[in-house]
């Protein structure tokens, strides 16, 4: 795998990381689904790197330990991770304190190059969790780094903010999001139709390419609203029938279909597509349909109310 966009970032952590500090302490903010994980990995395989070589040498014993531990994350492969790296994420939506007691014993165990300690959606960590934590920014262990990685560091403690080194990482581009998704092997066509709905992030690109029917739903009805918006067309049987195949999927997929035209419709408000009126409409008849769905009523009904509702 390879480091893509984020250029600015990258020379940010490097002057930081040459700094020669006893120990490091970073958090990474941004949206989710833009790499902030991937960067944490080879910020973690620069600092334990045997030949000390930026983001890695990436052939020494140490930086193939983290190749490992990549592999194992985002390719299942079953190999051999880093010893020295511990990755901490919640389970059950929380990061507990002793997720944070474990961690902090694994990072005072003495190791020859250092150790690292990702905090992933360092968010969900609990008061106490946090307040454990901040004991450890407070004084960390020699040759230690820790990595938090946030989409919001106003949610975690400012006595923790002020003790860490924020990185924000921005929004990809269309040309990275393009070069990622041919690196991992995706043909032109579904790039084409994933950057139709580009928002800067991978979070949609990957739900589209594993789910096409939530993608071709979604421009369904999005064409449909847009007949109306265009030639105050109503196609009242198209709509029902649309809301039949749509009932057949699972919540997850109708609240991706959601947040497809929240981007769709967001981009023709952006071009005064619609008169100011009508797209606040939109974003409530949207809401709506979320907390319909999200309540139990029967998915077909919610979006043919969507749809009436808006064309009424
Ligand atoms: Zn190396």
């Amino acid at each position: 795998m390879k480091l893509i966009g984020h250029e600015k970032t990258k020379e940010q952590i490097l002057d930081f990381l040459e700094k020669d500090y006893d120990s490091y302490s970073f958090i990474f903010e941004g949206k989710n689904c833009i790499g902030k994980k991937l960067f944490a990995l080879y910020t973690a395989r620069g600092f334990l790197c045997e030949k000390n070589i930026r983001f890695g040498c990436g052939e020494c014993n140490s930086c193939r330990l983290v190749n490992n531990t990549v592999a194992k994350l985002y390719e299942n492969q079953d190999l051999n991770t880093h010893p020295e790296i511990k990755i901490i994420q919640p389970e059950d939506g929380k990061i507990k304190i002793d997720q944070i007691r474990e961690a902090i014993k694994f990072l005072q165990l003495t190791s020859k190059k250092g150790k690292v300690l990702i905090i992933d959606e360092a968010e969900s960590m609990n008061l106490e969790a946090s307040n454990a934590l901040l004991k450890t920014l407070e004084e960390p262990p020699l040759k230690s780094m820790i990595i938090l990685i946030t989409s919001n560091k106003n949610k975690l403690l400012p006595t923790i903010v002020s003790r860490c080194k924020t990185i924000r990482f921005k929004s990809l581009s269309q040309e990275d999001i393009k070069q990622i998704l041919s690196l991992k092997g995706y043909l032109d066509t579904q790039i084409e139709k994933v950057l139709d709905i580009f928002d800067g992030t991978l979070c949609m690109p990957f739900v589209i390419l594993e789910n096409e029917k939530v993608y071709n739903y979604s421009k369904d009805l999005f064409n449909l609203v847009m007949l109306f918006v265009e030639k105050k067309e109503i196609h009242s049987e198209a709509i029902i029938s649309l809301s039949e195949l749509i009932d057949n999927l699972d919540n997850d997929s109708i609240f991706n279909i959601v947040a497809i035209l929240e981007i769709l419709f967001y981009r023709q408000a952006m071009k005064l597509e619609f008169e100011p009126d009508f797209y606040e409409k939109l974003i409530d008849e949207l809401n709506k349909l979320k907390i319909a769905v999200s309540k139990g009523v029967k998915k077909k009904l919610a979006f043919e109310g969507f749809y009436f509702n808006l064309v009424r």
